[in-house]
């Protein structure tokens, strides 16, 4: 059984507040791969950012003072070009989710868990840290071709960093 998860593809951070045209241009590979999950009958988990009216009192508001993800508002929500179906999504108001961690740990002989989404060095990053931490016999990998970064740069920078902690990136 392998496992899929998409990281924070919601319109805020496609062509919404926190936009760029590398996230724009990885969303029907992202739903490309959904549909190959599906269709295998291995599990596809969605993540989703999500902040409150208080969001610039928050520490991540203040580092990053561009509200974003606000629960219910259109730019939360994940793009309608995805097709989420019945899959569970877990709402974060953090980078990384330990509820994903414990999420995955309920899925029985979890081969592989493949993350894809935004943004390769944020929220893909820290999840594939987490997940590693917790499944350290699992092969815990990220198809760069279906995530995008804060800028080129920094996407690339994170791919580097993960694959030196033994994530496998393809
Ligand atoms: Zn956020």
């Amino acid at each position: 059984m392998k496992v899929l998860v998409v990281v924070d593809m919601q319109n805020d951070f496609i062509d919404g507040a926190l936009g760029t045209k590398e996230a724009e241009q990885i969303v029907s590979k992202v739903q490309q791969k959904i549909e190959t999950y599906r269709k295998q009958n291995d599990i596809v988990i969605f993540t989703r950012d999500t902040h409150f009216e208080n969001y610039l009192e928050t520490q991540e508001g203040k580092n990053l003072p561009v509200k974003h993800c606000i629960k219910d508002s259109f730019g939360w929500q994940i793009s309608s070009k995805l097709d989420v179906a019945d899959s569970t999504i877990i709402d974060k108001p953090v980078f990384g989710s330990l509820e994903l961690a414990e999420c995955v740990s309920k899925i029985e002989n979890v081969s592989e868990i493949q993350l894809v989404g935004l943004c390769t060095d944020i929220c893909v990053i820290s999840n594939a840290f987490i997940l590693k931490s917790k499944f350290p016999e699992t092969l815990i990998s990220v198809d760069s071709s279906c995530c995008a970064g804060v800028s080129p740069e920094s996407h690339n920078r994170a791919l580097e960093s993960m694959k030196t902690c033994q994530i496998m990136i393809h």
